[in-house]
């Protein structure tokens, strides 16, 4: 087998990646973690985990953020600040190029989640930070007795319009739809909070204001009416895509750009894995995640174990 610098790479610091390091270092596993922002990923923009088993009250997401990152450095899982820019893949030898360095690996987590999905509307890339937000829990508090719209109907718009509910005066969420996709518990408490109103029916056509948001144009879906919403902030939480780039044309992805594997979390390639939410599945949440990331770690060692043996 040739020499490579580590054993095991993990390229996404999320839930699915700290994972995988958690089973890596305890496996005894010269591993590497890449992450090119903050430990603990996508949980860094939302307030709480509220389906985490074990916290019965939830986890605020700082906490749990905070406890992976101990628990790694406790490990003594060496973690590279940096982001991984191209991917090689040789048989027996994978190569990330870094900034300015390129490291080699026998084998590959790829653990590199996936970013928040934008309307796509006039108004929408100009105003974004001036009052167009894709985080509640980093802008929320700025919008503190005003008028905010959520858009989207899955559990984040859910989440993030009570969280929201705390700070603004009013909270709108806008639906394309009349029934959500979020699951019942947050229907309830959503529907429940009488600074939170529900636009059914609607689409955001367009975001208007000068030097931050003033206002939108939703189009009834079932009227083809137009009107106005004089507004402060649009938080956008309409889905999510897979940051896959670094394996496109490398492994078999899905029609969305998802890494698809098996159930061991092997892609089409031999030695390189796949988990978390940049993942092809259907159910993407912190649970999941942590699920595929100790797999995907489980299956790396198997791999490494085959290299070592004389026909590997
Ligand atoms: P989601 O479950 O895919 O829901 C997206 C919502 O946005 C749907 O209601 C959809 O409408 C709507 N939508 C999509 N495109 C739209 C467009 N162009 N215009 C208007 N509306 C649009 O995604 P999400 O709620 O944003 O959550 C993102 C990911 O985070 C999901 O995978 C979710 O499972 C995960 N998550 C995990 C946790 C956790 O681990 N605790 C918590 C929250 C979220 P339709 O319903 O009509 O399709």
């Amino acid at each position: 087998m040739p020499e490579s610098e580590y054993e095991l790479v993990i390229i996404g610091g999320g839930p699915a990646g700290v994972t995988a390091g958690i089973y890596a270092a305890r496996a005894r596993i010269k591993a590497l973690l890449i992450e090119k922002a903050l430990i603990g990923g996508q949980v860094n923009y939302t307030e709480r985990i509220d389906n985490y088993p074990g916290f019965k009250n939830g986890v605020s997401s700082r906490e749990l953020c905070q406890n992976f990152e101990s628990q790694i450095k406790e490990l003594g899982l060496p973690v590279a600040q940096s982001e991984a820019k191209e991917i090689t893949l040789k048989e027996k030898e994978k190569r990330v190029a870094l900034d300015g360095r390129t490291i080699t690996s026998h084998t590959l987590i790829v653990a590199t989640g996936a970013v928040p999905n934008t309307l796509g509307v006039e108004g929408e890339e100009r105003l974004t930070g001036r009052g167009v937000s894709y985080c509640a829990t980093c802008d929320g508090p700025l919008f503190r007795n005003l008028r905010v719209a959520v858009v989207g109907g899955g559990d984040k718009a859910l989440e993030e319009a009570l969280f929201l509910s705390k700070f603004a005066r009013d909270v709108f969420v806008i639906h394309r739809r009349e029934a959500f996709r979020g699951v019942r518990i947050l229907q309830e408490k959503a529907l429940s909070e009488k600074n939170i109103r529900v636009v059914w029916n609607s689409i955001v056509e367009k975001i208007d204001g000068n030097q931050s948001v003033q206002s939108i144009t939703l189009r009834d879906v079932k009227t083809q009416e137009r009107k106005e919403l004089s507004l402060d902030g649009v938080f956008i939480f309409i889905g999510i895509h897979p940051n896959s780039e670094l394996l496109k044309d490398k492994v078999k992805l899905d029609t969305l750009g998802c890494i698809v594997t098996d159930d061991c979390m092997e892609t089409s390639e031999r030695g390189v894995f796949a988990a978390g939410d940049v993942r092809s599945k259907l159910l993407r949440q912190v649970t999941t995640a942590v699920g595929d990331g100790a797999q995907a770690a489980f299956s790396a060692q198997r791999y490494l174990e085959d290299l070592k043996t004389p026909n590997g």
